[in-house]
Formats: C-alpha cells, sequence, structure tokens
C-alpha cells in the first residue's frame, strides 16, 4: 500500500551522495520553508489571551513563557537562516518541543488551577508537524513521540481521574493525529528524496553537456594530424595575443614554417609518410616552441606559425636554428628520406603589435628562404 512512498528509500544513500542529499535538503527543503514556523508565532502568541481565561492567578507567567519562547524562536531562526543552515532541522525540533513543553506545562498549571479543559492545545503543534514542517523524518517520528509520551505520562492521568471517558475521547485524537502527521512526514521524506533524484539526474546531465560542449569547442580548433591549433584558433585568438603583448610591452615576432619538397615526398613514399612527416616536424616545433609561445598553429597543409610575445630578434633566430638543425635528424624507417624546413622569421622591433602584418612579413621571409635555395632561416624586421 505504501509502497510508492517507500519506493525512494530504497536506493541507499552513502558516502559523497549522502553528503550531496544532505546538501540539498538543507539548501532546498529546510531553508526555503524554514519561514513556516515562524508564520505560526502569532497564532502561539494568540492563544496567549486565552490564557487570561482559563488561567486566573498565574496568566502573566505563561504569557511571559509565550513572548520568551517567540522570540527565542524568531532570534535562533533568522541566525541559522544565515550563519549555520545545516543545524536547521535540528533547530527547528528543539524549537517545536520546547513550544510544546511550555504548552503542556501551561495545561499541568491550569490543572492545579481545577481547570482541566486547556490541555489539548499541543495536538496543533503535532499538526503543524504534519503539515508545514519540513524536518526529515527520523526527527519527526522523535518529536511526535516525545510529545504523545508526554501528553500520556503528564497530563493524561490527572485528566482520567476526572473524566474518563472524555479523556479517552481525547487520548485517541492524540494517537490519530500523531498517525496522520508521521505518515505525512514519511511522504513528504519520500518526496524530498524523489526530487533529489531527478534533480541529480539533471545536474549530472549538465555536467555531461558541458564536457562535451568544451571537448567539442577544444576539437573546432585543434588540427587532429598534429594536435597543433589550426586557422581558425588564430583569428578567434590573434587580439587577444596583440593585446596582451602591448598590455606587456614587448615585441610580438612569428616563425612561418614550411616543410621543403614536401610534395615529391608525397609523390615518392605516399601520403602516409607524407602524414608522418607533418606529425614530426610539428612535434619539433612544439617542443622548441611549447615552453614560450601559446599558439603554435598548423597554418596550411605542410605550413607551420609560431607567435611569440617575450623574444628579441637574436632569441627568435636561436629557436629557429634549433628547429632547422632538428627537422634532418628524424629518423623514417625503411626509407633514405631526409627531411628539410624553410622558416620565415619576423620580429616587430616598431612595436606596433599588428599580428597579420607580422604573418605577412613572415611569409614574405619564407618566400625568400625557398628562393635562396630552401633548408634555412631568413629574418624580416619591420
Ligand atoms: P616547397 O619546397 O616550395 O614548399 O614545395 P612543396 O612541394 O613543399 O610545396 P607545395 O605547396 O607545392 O606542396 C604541398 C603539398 O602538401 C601539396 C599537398 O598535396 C600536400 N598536402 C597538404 N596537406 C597534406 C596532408 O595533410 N597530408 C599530406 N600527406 N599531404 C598534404
Ligand atoms: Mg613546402
Ligand atoms: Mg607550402
Amino acid at each position: 500500500m505504501f509502497d510508492f512512498i517507500l519506493r525512494p528509500f530504497h536506493q541507499k544513500l552513502t558516502g559523497f551522495s549522502l553528503l550531496r542529499f544532505k546538501h540539498y535538503h538543507v539548501h532546498q527543503v529546510m531553508l526555503p520553508y524554514s519561514g513556516f514556523l515562524l508564520s505560526v508565532i502569532p497564532i502561539y502568541l494568540l492563544f496567549g489571551l486565552l490564557d487570561y481565561q482559563h488561567l486566573t492567578e498565574h496568566a502573566w507567567v505563561a504569557t511571559l513563557s509565550r513572548v520568551f519562547l517567540s522570540i527565542l524562536c524568531i532570534v535562533v531562526l533568522i541566525t541559522l537562516r544565515r550563519y549555520a543552515s545545516k543545524y536547521l532541522e535540528l533547530a527547528e525540533l528543539f524549537l517545536v518541543l520546547t513550544v510544546y513543553m511550555s504548552i503542556i506545562t501551561i495545561g499541568k498549571l491550569a490543572m492545579t488551577q481545577g481547570n482541566f479543559d486547556y490541555q489539548s492545545g499541543g495536538v496543533l503543534v503535532m499538526v503543524y508537524i504534519g503539515a508545514l514542517s519540513r524536518m526529515p523524518f527520523k526527527l519527526s517520528l522523535f518529536g511526535l513521540s516525545l510529545m504523545l509520551l508526554s501528553y500520556l505520562l503528564i497530563i493524561a492521568p490527572d485528566r482520567i481521574g476526572q473524566d474518563y471517558g472524555e479523556e479517552l475521547d481525547r487520548i485517541s485524537i492524540f494517537f490519530a493525529v500523531f498517525l496522520i502527521s508521521l505518515v505525512a512526514s514519511l511522504r513528504r521524506d519520500s518526496e524530498t528524496r524523489k526530487s533529489f533524484q531527478q534533480f541529480s539526474q539533471i545536474r549530472s546531465q549538465q555536467l555531461r553537456l558541458r564536457a562535451s560542449q568544451k571537448k567539442l569547442a577544444l576539437q573546432t580548433v585543434t588540427d587532429p594530424l598534429t594536435e597543433l591549433k589550426n586557422r581558425l584558433y588564430l583569428t578567434k585568438n590573434g587580439p587577444q595575443i596583440e593585446q596582451s603583448a602591448q598590455h606587456t610591452n614587448k615585441p610580438l615576432s612569428v616563425l612561418m614554417i614550411d616543410i621543403d619538397n614536401f610534395k615529391s615526398i608525397n609523390d615518392t613514399y605516399g601520403h602516409q609518410v607524407g602524414d608522418n612527416v607533418i606529425y614530426g616536424v610539428a612535434q619539433i616545433i612544439r617542443q622548441h616552441c611549447g615552453r614560450y609561445t601559446g599558439m603554435n598553429v598548423r597554418y596550411g597543409g605542410e605550413e607551420f606559425l609560431s607567435v611569440f610575445q617575450c623574444f628579441n630578434e637574436q632569441q627568435l633566430c636561436q629557436i629557429a636554428e634549433k628547429i632547422l638543425d632538428d627537422v634532418p635528424k628524424l629518423y623514417w624507417p625503411n626509407t633514405n628520406l631526409r627531411v628539410t624546413i624553410s622558416i620565415g622569421a619576423s620580429i616587430d622591433v616598431k612595436q606596433r603589435w599588428d599580428l597579420n602584418e607580422l604573418v605577412s612579413h613572415g611569409d614574405k621571409a619564407l618566400y625568400l628562404a625557398k628562393q635562396n635555395g630552401k633548408n634555412q632561416i631568413q629574418l624580416i624586421t619591420q
């Protein structure tokens, strides 16, 4: 019968998921609803008017305790909501129990004055737990049991002596409210767990979506063969590099690198070897430039571009020479292939921070290197 209520409890929460559930319970359940306890305080205070009707001499004690407890509730709730929301559920239990005990005490006081019709107000606190409170089931069970028990032990024995039949009627009402509030609390917990499960599913879908969006964004700016960045990345990040170099007041510089006679490598050894050569050259560029630049780009088929913002002319040429020297050392199994490259270097000594201009000067320098017999570096300074 209660399977639809109990089903969400079948999935046991442990470790990290339990911590997440507790966090969810505090922030999505307790915090938004803890204001309900405040809304009950005016009702609790209004009952103070009845104190004067039922308690003749000591009504002021009851009124004083009602005012004191109301202030305590307001202060505790507002403080915890702001500074220690994880204790809200314990605080709510403590407050409802204290309020309940004050009602029991007032009822007892009335009995000492011969009034046996002012002891049932506590049942409203039990109704509050069933209808408005958001405490977890275990706390509700504890609170409701304690309330029922204290009524049975403190109030009921004296009243049974007065009117057995009527008291039996009241005890049965207390029992019924106890059970209804308990089931309501269990259903509430079950709904909280269900909504937590939905919340977790949506959250993990969001995380997966975000991760795949990130991966996709990276793929769109990465060259799949060499894993260097592509032209799109250059277009997107060029302005940022210009600004950053301008900000640090350092000249921008570029190396345009092109593999020599690549067409004949393809024609002689096939495209597979051609691809391996492109990959091998890209790794040497990454090895020498990676530390100094965020931008090693596969600019075209067998053409690469590296952008730097920390070199002077001499340092730029040193890096270019290292790359020029290392590429012919690459070993290609089952071939007598010796790969060389040409490099066009360009540096913005006038510090105009115009990347497009710098690339076109690098291109011109590369053209010069090809014209002059390849396997060499040419430099153009702006
Ligand atoms: P140069 O020394 O003047 O640079 O001559 P080159 O033969 O290297 O230059 P060219 O631009 O004539 O040839 C480039 C060739 O690169 C043409 C194209 O088929 C080949 N190519 C472009 N992309 C790829 C690729 O991804 N893989 C392979 N294997 N070849 C490619
Ligand atoms: Mg070439
Ligand atoms: Mg080329």
